[in-house]
């Protein structure tokens, strides 16, 4: 292995350590701490996991912390009933609903949900008011995980400005706002796609490589530029030997661990782009535990700005 890797928690407990003061100076002035509205639908195993790291993370920083919690059958009626409480709430500065929603609810239910929170306390900055914002250049709220990869990347000095990126994945979540945050750092953008033709060559050209797809170790050397900095942002839980087999060598600690526990936790990227990559975020520990740290920033700005305006 030749890549420098990236090292998500150092980053994460830098974003943490620069709120804190945020935290002490909100709750003096406001008499109450920042607060934060979690909502989780049901009982998805690896929602519950978030969630409870979220909850602990922000009771960590000092942060009130509000879990709401609805049975998976729960109608979206109810669900949005509970939105326009937290909206109404002063004690809440930031609302989060947990993705994805069971399926009962319909397959508009999340974008129904996302737009109905004020954009105030859209944390997540899924609200079309704040996408709009970051599309025109002047963000407030914009979403965790691309937030977090800017400031990792600016962490260790990795040049955005006149670099060439390509971005692979176009949800809503992470691969358009990832997009939007580096041409707005003055990077010459490509957002590639499951329809994008010829892949790798598109990748190839890319100085800071973006993987944002979900589909295990999908990004092999030939989409890498020698020395480039990829970013691995695909969480993927894989339980099938053979893929295993084809990330990781015999010997290795990753394939040990897959033995022992049946599954193992990988992202997007091959585990052989450490070969060829200048820099590159381990899965775990990179990209991962910056969202929840930004996620807490997102909360004390809300409050502060929520305070300023009343
Ligand atoms: P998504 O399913 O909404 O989008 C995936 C994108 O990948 C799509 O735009 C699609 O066009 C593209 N894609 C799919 N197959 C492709 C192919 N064969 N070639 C090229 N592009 C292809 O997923 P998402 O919400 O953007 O999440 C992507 C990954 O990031 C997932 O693994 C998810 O778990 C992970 N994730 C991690 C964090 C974190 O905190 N680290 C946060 C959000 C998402």
């Amino acid at each position: 292995m030749s890549a420098r890797l990236l090292d998500g928690h150092a980053v994460a407990a830098a974003i943490r350590d620069a709120v804190d003061p945020d935290v002490r100076k909100f709750t003096a002035s406001a008499g109450r701490p920042p607060g934060l509205g979690i909502v989780l639908v049901g009982d998805n195993p690896s929602s519950e996991i978030y969630v409870r790291n979220k909850v602990k993370a922000g009771a960590e920083t000092g942060l009130w912390v509000d879990l709401q919690r609805l049975p998976a059958g729960a109608s979206l009626d109810e669900l949005l009933a509970l939105v326009a409480r937290l909206n109404a709430s002063d004690a809440h500065d930031g609302i989060l609903v947990q993705a994805p929603l069971p399926e009962g609810m319909g397959k508009q239910a999340a974008q129904r949900v996302f737009d109905a929170i004020d954009p105030a306390k859209d944390v997540d900055g899924f609200h079309p008011v704040n996408v709009g914002r970051l599309v025109q250049g002047r963000p407030h709220l914009v979403p965790c995980t691309p937030s977090g990869v800017i400031v990792m990347l600016e962490h260790y000095g990795i040049p955005i400005a006149r670099s060439r990126a390509v971005v692979i994945g176009r949800s809503e979540i992470v691969g358009k706002p990832m997009a939007m945050l580096l041409l707005q750092r003055d990077a010459t953008v490509t957002i590639c796609h499951s329809k994008t033709p010829d892949l790798p060559a598109v990748a190839s050209e890319a100085d800071i490589l973006v993987a944002a797809i979900g589909r295990a170790g999908f990004v092999t050397p030939s989409f890498v530029k020698p020395g480039a900095t990829v970013i691995d942002v695909g969480i993927n839980r894989v339980t099938d030997p053979l893929t295993v087999r084809d990330l990781f060598d015999a010997g290795s600690t990753r394939l040990a661990d897959f033995e022992r526990r049946g599954a193992v936790v990988v992202g997007d990227v091959h585990p052989k782009v450490a070969d060829i990559a200048g820099s590159l975020t381990p899965v775990p520990g990179g990209v991962g535990p910056l969202t929840i740290a930004v996620l807490l920033r997102n909360t004390v700005k809300a409050a502060a700005t929520r305070i300023v305006a009343v």
